[in-house]
Parts: C-alpha cells; sequence; structure tokens
C-alpha cells in the first residue's frame, strides 16, 4: 500500500536565527488512504502549525510532503490550486470559521464558486446533497450560522470542507469547542462520512480521550517534536514514551482494573525558541538521566509499528 501523504523531515520555524521559534521541529509520518491518524500533544506543541505544514497553508522551513508520491512543495501555483481540492481543513471554531454575514447556502456553496465547478441550480443541489449528507435539515439552507447550535455549526464546517470532494481532511481540533455530549456525534459523523466517501483524516486534539475513537495510529507531540507513534489500542494499553504515560493518566477508564497512576507533569513547557538540549521532554521527565540532556534520542522502532523516541528503549546507549 502506498502512503497518501508521506511527510519526510518537516521543520517550521517562525522567525530566524537565535530567535526562531521551532514550532515543528523533525516530523516523519506516512498517511494511508482511508486511515486516521491522531496527532495530540498539549496547546504549543506545534501541532495546529504541523497539520498547516502538511497542506502547505504554512511553507515549510525545511522537508518535504508528498502527496500521492508528489511533492507538493515543489508544486506549480495551477498542480497546487488542482492539490487543494483534494486537502481540506476543518477548524476547532465552528463559531469563529463561519463568516456570520453569509447563509448556509453561501457558505458551504463557496469553495465550488472559488473552483467555478458549479452554478445556478446545479450549484444549489450540491449544496442541498452536502447538508443532507452531514445530518442538517435541507430546508435551512437560508439560515444564517448565528441559527443553529454548536455542533450544527460544526456540521456546516464539515460540509463545506467535503464541498469539492476532497480525499484528505485536516482536522484541527474539531470537537474541543463542542459540548461533550456533542462531541461523539461530531465524531461519529466523521467516521461515518469517511467510509462513505473513503476519506484519510489527520485528527489533531490536545488530549487522548476522544481521539482514540476515531484514529487508527496516533502520533503525540511535545514541543515540536515526534514522542510516540503507535496503534491507538497498542498507545492506549503500552505506552511507552513517559510523555504519553502522563496524558494518558488524565484520561477516565472505564475498566477499573486498568487504574492508572494519575502522572502530575512537573513545571511548565519549555520555550520553543530555546528547546532543551538531548531529549526536549527532559526538564519534565521523571525518568531522565544524565544522556538525556546530552544526547537527542532516536526515533526507534521498539516493537513493530511502534516507534519512540526515548532513551529508555533504546539498547544501543
Ligand atoms: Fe525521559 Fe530521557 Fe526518555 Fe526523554 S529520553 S523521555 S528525558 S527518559
Ligand atoms: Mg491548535
Amino acid at each position: 500500500l502506498t502512503p497518501l501523504i508521506e511527510v519526510k523531515n518537516l521543520k517550521k520555524y517562525f522567525g530566524s536565527g537565535d530567535q526562531a521559534l521551532k514550532a515543528v521541529d523533525g516530523i516523519n509520518l506516512d498517511i494511508y488512504p482511508g486511515e486516521t491518524v491522531g496527532l495530540v500533544g498539549e496547546s504549543g506543541c506545534g501541532k495546529s502549525t504541523a497539520g498547516r505544514t502538511i497542506i502547505r497553508l504554512y511553507d515549510a522551513t525545511e522537508g518535504e510532503v508528498l502527496f500521492n508520491g508528489k511533492n507538493i512543495y515543489k508544486n506549480s501555483s495551477s498542480e497546487m490550486a488542482k492539490v487543494r481540492r483534494e486537502i481540506q481543513l476543518i477548524f476547532q471554531d465552528p463559531y469563529a470559521s463561519l463568516n456570520p454575514r453569509m447563509t448556509v447556502e453561501e457558505i458551504i456553496g463557496e469553495p465550488i464558486a472559488i473552483h467555478g465547478l458549479l452554478h445556478g441550480k446545479k450549484k444549489r443541489e450540491r449544496v442541498l446533497e452536502l447538508l443532507k449528507l452531514v445530518g442538517l435539515d435541507p430546508e435551512h439552507i437560508h439560515r444564517f450560522p448565528h441559527e443553529f447550535s454548536g455542533g450544527q455549526r460544526q456540521r456546516i464546517g464539515i460540509a463545506r470542507a467535503l464541498a469539492l470532494n476532497p480525499k484528505f481532511i485536516v482536522c484541527d481540533e474539531p470537537i474541543s469547542a463542542l459540548d461533550v455530549s456533542i462531541q461523539a456525534q461530531v465524531v461519529n459523523l466523521l467516521k461515518d462520512l469517511q467510509k462513505e466517501m473513503g476519506l484519510t483524516y489527520l485528527f489533531i486534539a490536545h488530549d487522548l480521550s476522544m481521539v482514540k475513537y476515531i484514529s487508527d495510529r496516533i502520533l503525540v507531540m511535545y514541543l515540536g517534536n515526534m514522542m510516540e507513534l503507535s496503534e491507538s489500542e497498542e498507545l492506549y494499553n503500552e505506552p511507552l514514551h513517559p510523555y504519553t504515560q502522563a496524558l494518558l493518566s488524565a484520561v477516565p477508564i472505564p475498566n477499573p482494573k486498568l487504574k492508572r497512576e494519575r502522572i502530575v507533569l512537573q513545571g511548565d513547557v519549555p520555550s520553543p525558541i530555546n528547546p532543551p538540549s538531548g531529549c526536549v521532554f527532559r526538564t519534565r521527565c521523571m525518568h531522565a538521566m544524565d544522556i538525556c540532556a546530552q544526547k537527542k534520542p532516536e526515533w526507534h522502532e521498539a516493537k513493530p509499528g511502534h516507534f519512540v523516541s526515548c532513551h529508555l528503549y533504546n539498547k544501543n546507549i
């Protein structure tokens, strides 16, 4: 199976020289067709920036991204315009991402209009079809965003993202702003749409509570770096990285036999302008050793398909 997305040593710095903010500092990731990869880390760890750099909404400082085997950073603007149809973004805040002066018809129809794909009656039919697809009442096509609930507004955002029949969608914390009772509905909708349309997702989240239900694999990031990547089930059952263990200890588990001790991380996330030497997690890690300050841990396949960046698992040191 060939990956749909191949991210190679991707870096995104803001600013330059000593003062550069290293938001994303070397991400390598393959995403396969029909798969959902969860991207998890505390706020400020660079996950939104990674998502935006992967789809070239931000230009990378270094590295490349292949979409269907082709480096999108080498695309001409006309090639990029074509790729833009196949790659979409769903935003965290459905309130802020919808223009309050536009009707639902205008909002969902906007990408179709921008790309000049359908007009008039055909365009309206497509919008009606999209409304049904995301579970909204087609009769509400003339309503404005304020007439909908938060969950319904996120459905409008999803319909807009689907308007051009994309292949890959970056979902940037699409449920974080929603009531807990609505979160599962939106996750289920995204799962149903994935099956129906053969979509591939990068699903960004700041904690590990809901992300399990949608992700096939999960990548944990900290301070712009990859900490751990594995199949979701395995990550939950056997987290290797001390940071993942801490994140997971905050997630309530229904099975009391699996009760985990709560690990409270000490201190704050260091500045991405001046990250710690060696392992970037070491200032908050309770297992930190001398080598952790001296040497950056290698990205290492500790078990088949289960990667970790931590000296505890590297037998070569
Ligand atoms: Fe902790 Fe060292 Fe592993 Fe980093 S490399 S997570 S500091 S044990
Ligand atoms: Mg974010």
